[in-house]
């Protein structure tokens, strides 16, 4: 049989190679540790499961639910950012509701792009960003986020015959695999930016709520102006433990939140309206649960982020996310690096390689595990000498 050639772009899946890795150690009796997937370990708020219950058996919430999302959800995302960024939206022409972010961000380039356009991605980044343009036949052009620059793509050094044939552009911040936190003086930036030169700028605003010692990270729709250019998917997922839900929203632009709802007009039927009341309840009663999380991931990341010090990695506390961002010992290969930490420790992390070449030199630890393998994994860290590492590079 064949399929279609532009499985053939899609960059091979190093995490897969892990899945099985794990796997076979699993098979031998070791007891491993996965850091590798950002995934929420403690369960969704016990109230938000409660009005699911009771959501379910309501016979309204049986039928197809409205293409763009209930009026309760769509209110109570338009409240939040209010409440949270300041941030003006019509719930009726300015929110849609998604089946999760990622069906959101791979959509919107089928909706947006057509072959031979150009869509501006991070790298390292969330991969969904370039396999949305690959199946859309789009191409991607790598904006590199690097130590030095904080972690922030830096706009000057995209030329500019590219910026204009650039139709599109993601951002993520607080970022996954970095930690890094962005300003709102970058998004002035940003908008400025995507203003010039006619681009449709994307924020992938996923974890909203997970911060530390920084101020509460702003939403791009902050920036005066923005809504003229920009949309902003936001998840649930993350913030109230509810990956497994999905549930999440694209908001800002309303154009471009038009057309993603005429593409999934054609492809899906939304989300589960009962889901939809459950996650409602969420964005308006659970301030203090994504308060309690914070204080989970603090408690972890300060613990993770000593021991990855004592072994000698320059690391910093991050600001945001419930990931820490490490470079290898001797700026090992992350991809050798992550076999041999799994070898000697039966620990799994996420190697930089897989988010992008610019995430060479690097691996992303999750603290989405519970405390007690958080200890586990700081005592086997420290049991063993990551440096004489570089000997096997
Ligand atoms: C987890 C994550 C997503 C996906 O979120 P869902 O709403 O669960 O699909 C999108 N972007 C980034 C950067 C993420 O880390």
């Amino acid at each position: 049989m064949e399929f279609t050639k532009r499985f053939d772009k899609i960059p091979p899946y190093l995490f897969a190679e892990l899945n099985r890795l794990e796997a076979e150690k699993k098979a031998q009796g070791v007891d491993v540790i996965s850091l590798g997937v950002g995934d929420p370990d403690t369960p969704t708020a016990p109230i938000v499961v409660d009005v699911m219950k009771k959501a379910v058996e309501k016979a309204e919430h049986h039928v197809y639910p409205p293409y763009a999302g209930t009026d309760l959800f769509r209110n109570s995302v338009s409240n939040y950012y209010k409440r949270r960024f300041g941030v003006d939206l019509d719930p009726g022409s300015e929110v849609l509701a998604l089946l999760g972010s990622k069906e959101g961000i791979a959509h919107l380039s089928m909706a947006v792009l057509d072959p031979g356009d150009l869509l501006l991605v991070p790298d390292p980044g969330y991969p969904v960003y370039r396999t949305g343009a690959i199946f859309a036949g789009a191409q991607t052009y790598t904006m590199p986020l690097l130590k030095e620059n904080n972690f922030l793509p830096d706009f000057g050094k995209i030329p500019e015959h590219t910026a204009y044939k650039a139709k599109m552009m993601f951002l993520n911040y607080p970022n996954n695999p970095t930690a890094a936190v962005a300003n709102l003086d970058f998004y002035k930036e940003a908008v400025e930016f995507a203003r010039k030169y006619g681009i449709i700028l994307c924020s992938d605003n996923s974890y909203p709520e997970t911060y530390f010692d920084c101020d509460p990270p702003p939403s791009i729709l902050s920036v005066e102006g923005a809504k003229d250019i920009a949309v902003e998917f936001y998840s649930l997922s993350k913030p109230y433990n509810m990956t497994g839900w999905r549930i999440a929203a694209l908001v800002g632009n309303r154009e471009v939140v038009n057309a993603l709802t005429t593409f999934k007009k054609n492809i899906d039927s939304g989300t589960f309206t009962a889901i939809q009341e459950a996650g409602a309840y969420a964005l308006d009663h659970c301030d203090e649960f994504v308060e309690e999380m914070r204080e989970i991931y603090r408690r972890r990341m300060v613990k993770m982020v000593c021991a990855l010090k004592e072994m000698g990695i320059d690391v910093e506390e991050p600001e945001a996310t419930f990931y820490i961002w490490a470079p290898t010992p001797d700026g090992m290969d992350s991809f050798k690096f992550t076999l041999e930490l799994l070898e000697k420790t039966g620990i799994i992390v996420s190697p930089g390689s897989g988010f992008g070449r610019y995430g060479e030199g690097f691996f992303r630890i999750s603290l989405t595990i519970s405390d007690e393998r958080i200890d586990e994994a700081v005592k086997r860290l420290k049991s063993v000498n990551l440096s004489g590492m570089k000997v096997v590079k």
